[in-house]
């Protein structure tokens, strides 16, 4: 090692950059196998009426259960997945999982609710996405107001005038349209007005600490307004206490999702869960 200390930063800094580099492939290999072997499963956490406190919606979150490395969230293989163009076969098989289950759960009984599915900014970009999302709703017999799709601010807003003509089409088809993680990209309000979106979600890093800081909490109470304003209804993510929900409910937000109501949990738990809650 001492005689090592001699070696100059950049040998040291590509030496680190291998092992990246180096894990990442590993990390790529993997999941395209994951896409092979199916490896995926999604998780649902409810999203709850503040008003009534019936779940009336459902957000899909894929896990990957690797046979070494156990579940790994999707932070960690969903950039991988959008760089290396597997986004495409992943996303596919959310979107179809997702609409199936919800029409099974339908055909099973359970109150009719939509699910909300995240799009990358990679599946928003296919010109084709609004035909391949009509061919899934008549393959799964879903109906479409019972699909939700979930795009952040930041994948809207990088090529907006794209992202206009992309929604307008799946808005006349009846998919429902939410703005996720609100308030952390930088939204042009001009912009917002043209979206035929249905729903702002507000991100979570305003609700963590909406009891404590009045800053949070003035942002949090802006977007309430201003989605309302638009005539948009607002959820807040990431609700975790029932103070934190107190102060949200008296601001005039119209849903809520976070552990305070539950965990994104697997399929057969949540049909439990929604029968139970919305009986
Ligand atoms: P997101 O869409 O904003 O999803 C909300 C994330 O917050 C989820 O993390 C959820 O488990 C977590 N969460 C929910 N309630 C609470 C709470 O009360 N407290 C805290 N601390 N966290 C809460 P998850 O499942 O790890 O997903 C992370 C992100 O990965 C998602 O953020 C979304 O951007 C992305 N993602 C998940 N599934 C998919 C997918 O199928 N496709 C794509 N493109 N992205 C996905
Ligand atoms: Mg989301
Ligand atoms: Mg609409
Ligand atoms: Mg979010």
């Amino acid at each position: 090692q001492a005689k090592e200390s001699g070696r100059n930063a950049y040998q040291f800094f590509t030496a680190e950059m291998n092992v990246l580099a180096f894990e990442r492939l590993v990390l790529e290999n993997a999941l395209r196998q994951a896409v092979e072997r199916q490896e995926f499963v999604l998780h649902y956490q409810p999203q709850v009426d503040m008003g009534s406190g019936r779940v009336i919606g459902a957000e899909a979150l894929v896990r990957w259960l690797h046979p070494e490395l156990g579940m790994v969230p999707p932070a960690r293989f969903i950039p991988v997945a959008e760089d290396s163009g597997l986004i495409g076969a992943i996303g596919d098989w959310v979107l179809y999982e997702a609409c199936r289950q919800n029409r099974a759960w339908q055909e099973a009984g359970l109150p009719a609710i939509p699910v909300a599915v995240n799009l990358s900014a990679v599946q928003l970009r296919q010109s084709e996405l609004h035909e391949s999302v009509a061919e899934l709703l008549r393959r799964t017999g879903l109906e479409s107001r019972y699909l939700e799709l979930e795009l952040t601010e930041r994948t809207v807003m990088e090529d907006a005038e794209a992202t206009v003509r992309c929604l307008r089409r799946l808005d006349e088809m009846g998919v429902m349209l939410s703005i996720d993680d609100f308030g952390t990209g930088y939204s042009s309000l001009s912009y917002l007005k043209r979206f035929p979106i249905d729903k702002l979600k507000i991100d979570q890093s305003f609700v963590r600490d909406i009891v404590a800081d009045a800053d949070d909490q003035a942002i949090a109470v802006a977007i309430i307004s201003m989605g309302h304003s638009l005539r948009l209804r607002v959820i807040a993510e990431g609700v975790e206490t029932a103070e934190q929900l107190e102060i949200l409910h008296r601001h005039g937000c119209d849903e809520a999702q976070g552990f305070h109501f539950g965990r994104p949990m697997p399929a057969d738990e949540f049909a439990a869960y929604l029968a139970r809650r919305n009986a």
